[in-house]
């Protein structure tokens, strides 16, 4: 089995030549000289960093753990004014992308980036898609992509690098739709979101995909649970990379390699630390945290440790793989996605999701935990497949409690279970799925 084509990847970008191996030490020593790069271009263009970096010595940032002394950026300062951290004229920005949270009137987020910031984008695409598609084979990617510079465009640029053919299809509204296409286009590879590509493979059409006519998924944009990494791979008998990206990473983040154990990181574009949520530190390998990235490359809108907001950890060990990268466990969604009861248990979707998407009449489902005479109460709306009967809601309720913070929490009575049903489930696509906190709003 390869090592990820990531590493010799960012060998050539970081100058090292064919016949050397990719050291750590070189790799850093690149990073440091990037990130030094960056404090300096980011304050003289930036009004943001001007002010915010102004006491920076670029000197003292000598080893990896000197980063600690450069402030955070956040998404509240994006957000109060993009523009601050712009580092070029409105001219040489080629797309901007809006990020609208979804039934909140909060700003829209807004990131601008130049030609060149794209390209970057582009070409880890096409590195990164290497480990899962051949020269011939055939994507559909069911992600939006209609305006150039947006996630499929860039895809379908990257792919085409390799000859592979990129086929934008755009968020699924219609899965009978898309298993039509992926049969009749010969489709060899998905790209799309958790649930949406689950939905597909519980679609009554599911059987028209004869097993092994699908080589490899990719789950994108949200976490993905393994619970659905497992019906996939049982489903389909294809392997099921995941992606961890953002648009403030420029879409791209990292990809797993074929021994699907973390992602390897596009570490000559972005330096990455998990830190303590609370006191900033940062952790030691191992521990899990929030994690925070570095541009080292950026040209339009650097961002220097910025705030992800994502929970996740450096895996301590070698990837079997044989590269030198590092490993980032998969991402275990949003730490401001964590719904804390009195007595201090802690509700968050990614461990919902491990219990309830194995239940196989489960399309879908929305988790609100409201206020009930002060007693905290967790509804779930569920969309089955046409197939589940009566027992459906008795079977969540069940799976519910499996979850140790739920068992707990209803043992010590700080929540109880309330309504599990279909007539609640509103259809919408949300991108990052969270447990929804209407426990204020009464
Ligand atoms: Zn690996």
């Amino acid at each position: 089995m390869s090592t990820s084509p990531l590493e010799s990847w960012i060998k050539t970008k970081i100058g090292i030549s064919a016949q050397e191996p990719l050291t750590r030490g070189a790799l850093e020593s690149y990073q440091l000289h990037r990130l030094r790069e960056t404090v300096e271009y980011a304050r003289q263009h930036s009004p943001f960093y001007r002010s915010r970096l102004a006491e920076v010595r670029c000197e003292e940032i000598r080893a990896p753990e000197d980063i600690a002394r450069l402030p955070f950026t956040t998404t509240a300062e994006l957000l109060e004014d993009e523009r601050r951290f712009l580092c070029v004229s409105q001219g040489e920005i080629e797309r901007v992308v809006t990020i609208r949270s979804s039934g909140t009137t909060a700003p829209p987020k807004r990131l601008h980036f130049t030609a060149e910031d794209l390209e970057l984008t582009v070409d880890f695409f096409h590195r990164g898609m290497s480990t899962m598609v051949k020269p011939g084979d055939r994507v559909l990617i069911l992600m939006p992509g209609e305006l150039p510079g947006s996630v499929g465009d860039l895809l379908v640029k990257g792919l085409r690098r390799m000859e592979v053919e990129g086929i934008v299809h755009g968020l699924v509204r219609d899965a009978g739709e898309v298993i039509e296409r992926i049969v009749s286009e010969e489709i060899h590879c998905l790209v799309g979101l958790p649930v949406q590509v689950l939905a597909l493979a519980r679609h009554p059409d599911a059987a028209r995909i004869p097993l092994g006519w699908l080589k490899s998924v990719l789950l994108s944009a949200d976490h993905v649970p393994s619970s659905v990494v497992r019906v996939l791979t049982a489903a389909w008998g294809v392997r099921v990379f995941n992606h961890y990206g953002m648009t403030e990473m420029g879409l791209g983040g990292g990809v797993e390699c074929r021994r699907l154990r973390g992602y390897h990181l596009r570490e000559a574009d972005l330096w990455f630390e998990v830190v303590d949520p609370e006191s900033g530190r940062p952790l030691p390998d191992g521990e899990p945290g929030e994690v925070v990235f570095t541009t080292l490359t950026r040209r339009g809108m650097p961002l220097i440790r910025y705030r992800t907001g994502d929970r996740a950890r450096f895996l301590p060990d070698p990837c079997s793989c044989g590269t030198v990268l590092r490993r980032l466990e998969r991402v275990r969604g949003r730490l401001a996605g964590d719904i804390i009861l009195a007595g201090g248990h802690r509700l968050n979707i990614a461990e919902l999701d491990e219990v309830l998407f194995p239940l196989p009449f489960l399309l879908d489902y929305q988790a609100v935990v409201r206020s009930d005479d002060g007693r905290a109460c967790l509804d779930i709306a569920i969309e089955t497949t046409a197939a589940a009967g009566g027992e459906a809601p008795p079977l969540v309720r069940r799976a519910l409690l499996e979850v140790r913070a739920v068992r707990r929490a209803v043992a010590d009575g700080r929540l109880m279970l309330g309504a599990v049903g279909r007539d609640a489930f509103a259809r919408s696509i949300s991108i990052k799925r969270t447990v929804v906190d209407r426990r204020k709003e009464q």
